[in-house]
């Protein structure tokens, strides 16, 4: 897959060298590259940015750097052999970012980035991109960051981690909060490893039990419990005939 990244903080990436995402890249299982926005611009001052019309306050991004680099980008993708680009437009008023989508955007072979600033990116430069491909505005939750950066790396890592052969153990994910299957909408349940006791609190003693079907069952029902405590909205997704079904199988 191939990862285009257009800012104007390259510094603030400088994570995606690190860790999974890192490794990906020096296997080659992920060509990432990132772009100074401001290497598109003309002027003295390399600006990228204007008062928005109709008043108000902030600055909005201009549509000459955005187009210039964009094309740039997506002309040198091709060059190189890269087909079928999707735009990924951080934004708070976007789509959900959900684990269904990060599954969606792991299907695709390329992605460009375009994390904005200030209050966002001239709106004709979403329009014009929209005409020629894919666009993808999506929202990492509901709050508002500074800026577009901390949203790519979100959402690069949980793509990334889906990628063939980029989790050690491709069963990795299978049984995350969120995973699809008859626990889908389901968080996951705590988890635990050696040693059996620490400061006086065992762990549960199913785990040791070596039955498959009691183990599953707890993990299940601690699962859904703490669905419940903690995003009640989730249980009403939930799909109790699969549970039915699975308790049946146990
Ligand atoms: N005025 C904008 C609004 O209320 O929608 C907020 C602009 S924010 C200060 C600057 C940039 O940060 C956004 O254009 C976007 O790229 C990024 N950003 C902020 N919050 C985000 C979020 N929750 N999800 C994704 N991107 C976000």
């Amino acid at each position: 897959m191939r990862l285009d990244v257009v800012t104007i903080f390259p510094e603030y990436l400088e994570p995606l060298n690190v860790s999974l995402v890192g490794k990906a890249r020096a296997r080659g299982q992920l060509n990432v590259h990132v772009h100074d926005l401001r290497e598109w611009t003309y002027d003295r001052h390399n600006t990228v940015d204007d008062t928005p019309y109709g008043g108000g306050p902030g600055m909005v991004m201009k549509t000459d750097p955005w187009g210039d680099a964009l094309d740039s980008v997506l002309a040198d993708g091709y060059d190189t052999g890269s087909h079928g680009p999707a735009l990924v437009v951080p934004t708070p008023s976007g789509r959900p970012f959900t684990q269904e989508l990060a599954v969606e955007l792991s299907e695709r072979p390329w992605l460009v980035f375009a994390p904005a600033r200030y209050e966002g990116i001239d709106r004709r430069v979403v329009d014009e991109y929209a005409t020629r491909m894919p666009v993808y505005e999506v929202s990492i939750g509901d709050y508002v960051l500074a800026g577009g950066e901390a949203a790519v790396l979100v959402v690069t890592e949980a793509v990334a981690r889906l990628l063939p052969g980029v989790l050690g153990n491709a069963e990795s994910h299978r049984d995350d909060s969120f995973a699809p299957g008859a626990m889908a909408n389901l968080l996951e349940g705590p988890v635990y490893t050696k040693p059996p006791e620490w400061r006086g609190r065992d762990i549960p003693d199913v785990l040791l039990s070596g039955h498959h079907g009691r183990i599953a069952r707890w993990r299940r029902d601690e699962a859904l419990k703490r669905t419940a405590a903690n995003r009640p909205d989730l249980i009403e997704r939930c799909d109790s005939a699969a549970f039915d079904k699975k308790d049946r199988e146990m």
